[in-house]
C-alpha cells in the first residue's frame, strides 16, 4: 500500500483537528469534530469510501459528529475505558453548555494492531489526558489526540486526567517522533 493521503480539517469548536487518511479510494476519519458536513463534501468529491471513525478519546469536541457518521452505516471505534464517554457526562459536552448527539461505539480497542480494509495501525495507550487516550500510528504519522500538541501537552485537570501518566506516556511516543514520525495532534 502506498503511502495515504491526509487532509485535515478544523472545527470551529477548541480549533480541534479531524484527519481524513485516504488510499485507493478508501477512507478512515481520526476524530471527526464537527466536521461532518465538510468531511463528506470532501468524501464525495473524490470518490472514497469511509471505513470507519477512530477516536483519539472521548471529549466532546473530537466526537460530536460521530452520531451522523454512524446514522449512515460507518462504524465508530474508542478504547475501552473511554467508551462511556459517548453517551455520559464524561465527555464534557454539558460542562461547556454544548449540545452532544450521545452514542454507543460501534467497536472498543486496546493497544495493538488494528486492519481496517487496507490500512494497518498501530494502537498506543497513551493516558494521562483521559484514562482511555489511545495514539494511532499509520504509514510513518502518529495521530496523538490530546496528549501532546505542536507547542504544548494536554490538559490532565478533567476528572480522568493524570499528569504522571500523561508523561509516560509522551515517554511511550518520543521514540517514534525523535525516529521521524509526522506528528497530527489534536489541536
Ligand atoms: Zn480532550
Ligand atoms: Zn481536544
Amino acid at each position: 500500500m502506498k503511502r495515504p493521503d491526509v487532509k485535515v480539517f478544523v472545527s470551529d469548536i477548541f480549533q480541534e483537528k479531524a484527519y481524513l487518511i485516504y488510499s485507493d479510494g478508501n477512507a478512515i476519519v481520526i476524530d471527526p469534530g464537527n466536521c461532518y458536513n465538510s468531511i463528506i463534501k470532501f468524501v464525495k468529491n473524490k470518490h472514497l469510501n469511509v471505513l470507519a471513525v477512530l477516536l483519539t478519546h472521548g471529549h466532546f469536541d473530537h466526537c460530536m459528529s460521530c452520531k451522523s457518521f454512524q446514522e449512515n452505516g460507518v462504524l465508530v471505534y474508542i478504547h475501552s475505558l473511554d467508551a462511556d464517554k459517548l453517551y455520559t457526562d464524561g465527555n464534557l459536552a454539558n460542562m461547556f453548555g454544548i449540545h452532544f448527539d450521545k452514542l454507543f461505539a460501534n467497536r472498543t480497542i486496546e493497544e495493538g494492531e488494528l486492519c481496517i480494509g487496507n490500512f494497518e495501525l498501530l494502537i498506543l495507550h497513551t493516558p494521562g489526558h483521559s484514562a482511555g487516550s489511545v495514539c494511532y500510528i499509520i504509514d510513518n504519522y502518529l495521530f496523538s489526540g490530546d496528549i501532546i500538541f505542536e507547542n504544548g501537552i494536554g490538559r490532565t485537570n478533567f476528572y480522568d486526567g493524570d499528569y504522571k501518566q500523561l508523561m509516560q506516556s509522551i515517554q511511550k511516543i518520543k521514540p517514534y517522533l525523535d525516529n521521524g514520525y509526522k506528528l497530527f495532534p489534536g489541536h
